[in-house]
Formats: structure tokens, C-alpha cells, sequence
């Protein structure tokens, strides 16, 4: 199954990569996961390869001797090209990051990476099909999520959060004004399922309220007895 499209086929990856050992090694083990893998050396012969063949899935590196890895994502994007794109590259740095999301990257990897991380991504990206993931903020009324940077404010006011409690919220913020059950918020932020009694999420929700909540208002985090959270802007009295 994995390494196939919904009709059987195998799914098809471009990769654009200029260092030879890198490229043959990559292609190698995308290939024997079961991929139908192109390779190109620099940045023009990739970009024509993507221009013309369907892939699935691209992977560009950001350093090439000829155009980098930006211009080709952001000339393939202006062409209507949509297929998901993960970047690899050398640099750390958030500006790096920011600028490969903002033109419309799905993902990236710092190099040196273990392949076993890049096909976790390659996997992840597929699964996500061809829907783009370029969305780098979420709000609700002040409050404010930087997907990019993991970073919160409220009111302009920086917050401070722990990963499991920005997954937390992101995953409220997401689905504002719905009422999201325990059992749903446990299986999506702790990828576990936890016993209806636990209290897991009522201790994290408690945090979050009070990093996001308490010093502010109104109120956004809602308990629905019975049922779960939701995050809300509150119903206007007048
Ligand atoms: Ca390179």
C-alpha cells in the first residue's frame, strides 16, 4: 500500500539535488520504499522535469549551482504546479524556513537529516495529497498563532508555550466554535488514546487557560459539560 496512489500505481517523486552521493543515496532508498524516483543534478533540468512530468511529491534542495530551489517552487507555483514540495536545506535559520513556506513549500529538512526522517515526511506529504499547507497564521479574535515560528501572542503580548500545549491550541484554533471531545483532543495532540476518565486534558487545558485566558478578555477556551472544549469568541450581549 504504501508507495501507491488510490489505483495502484506507484506514486512518482522528483528529487533536485546537485550533491551526486546525496542525490544517488536518496533516490536509492525512496526507490526501494517502493517510489518511482527521478533525479536531477541542477535546478533548470529540474525545473523541466517538474514542468512536464506528474509527480506526486518534489524534493528540492535550496542550494543548486544554477537557480535554487526557491525559484523553481515559486516559478512552478505561478505555472498552476501544485504537488507538494519538501525542502532540503543547510540552513537552520527561520528566515530560511519562513521564506520556503511563504512560497508555498510543505515542508523541510535540515541537512545533515537520517533518511528514515525524510521518508516519515515523504509518507506524511502523500498522505496529505496535493492540498497546500503555505497557511501561517491562525487568529481568534487578539489571539494570535505563528505556525512558522510556533510562536503565540495575545493582544501583541508574547506568550509562551510548551510544544503539546501549541498543539493544543492550534488544534482548537483550527476548529473554532466547535466542540472538540476529550477522546478526539487526546488521539490528535497526544496521538494516543486515553481512558474517558483520565484527566490529562483537563490538567493541560487548565495551563493553557492559564497562559491564554486568565490575564485577558474575554475569555476564549469554552468547557462544554459533558462533552469537551472549543475555543470561541463569546456571544455579543447587547
Ligand atoms: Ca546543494
Amino acid at each position: 500500500m504504501i508507495g501507491k496512489t488510490d489505483t495502484g500505481q506507484a506514486m512518482k517523486l522528483l528529487i533536485v539535488e546537485d550533491e551526486i552521493k546525496t542525490g544517488e543515496y536518496l533516490k536509492q532508498g525512496l526507490s526501494e520504499a517502493g517510489y518511482v524516483v527521478d533525479l536531477a543534478r541542477n535546478g533548470m533540468d529540474g525545473y523541466h522535469l517538474a514542468m512536464t512530468e506528474p509527480y506526486d511529491l518534489l524534493i528540492l534542495d535550496v542550494m543548486l549551482p544554477d537557480v535554487n530551489g526557491w525559484w523553481i517552487l515559486k516559478s512552478l507555483r505561478e505555472a498552476g504546479k501544485e504537488a507538494p514540495v519538501l525542502f532540503l536545506t543547510a540552513s537552520d535559520s527561520v528566515d530560511d524556513r519562513v521564506k520556503g513556506l511563504e512560497l508555498g513549500a510543505d515542508d523541510y529538512l535540515v541537512k545533515p537529516f537520517a533518511f528514515a526522517e525524510l521518508l516519515a515526511r515523504v509518507r506524511t506529504l502523500l498522505r496529505r495529497g496535493a492540498v497546500p499547507a503555505t497557511e501561517l497564521y491562525l487568529s481568534i479574535g487578539d489571539l494570535e498563532l505563528d505556525l512558522a515560528r510556533h510562536r503565540v501572542s495575545r493582544g501583541g503580548r508574547h506568550i509562551r508555550l510548551t510544544a503539546k500545549e501549541f498543539s493544543l491550541l492550534e488544534l482548537l484554533v483550527r476548529r473554532q466554535g466547535e466542540v472538540l471531545p476529550r477522546s478526539l483532543i487526546a488521539s490528535q495532540v497526544w496521538d494516543m488514546n486515553f481512558d474517558s476518565d483520565t484527566n490529562v486534558i483537563d490538567v493541560a487545558i487548565r495551563r493553557l487557560r492559564g497562559k491564554v485566558d486568565d490575564h485577558f478578555e474575554p475569555k476564549l477556551i469554552q468547557t462544554i459539560r459533558g462533552m469537551g472544549y472549543m475555543i470561541d469568541l463569546p456571544d455579543d450581549n447587547t
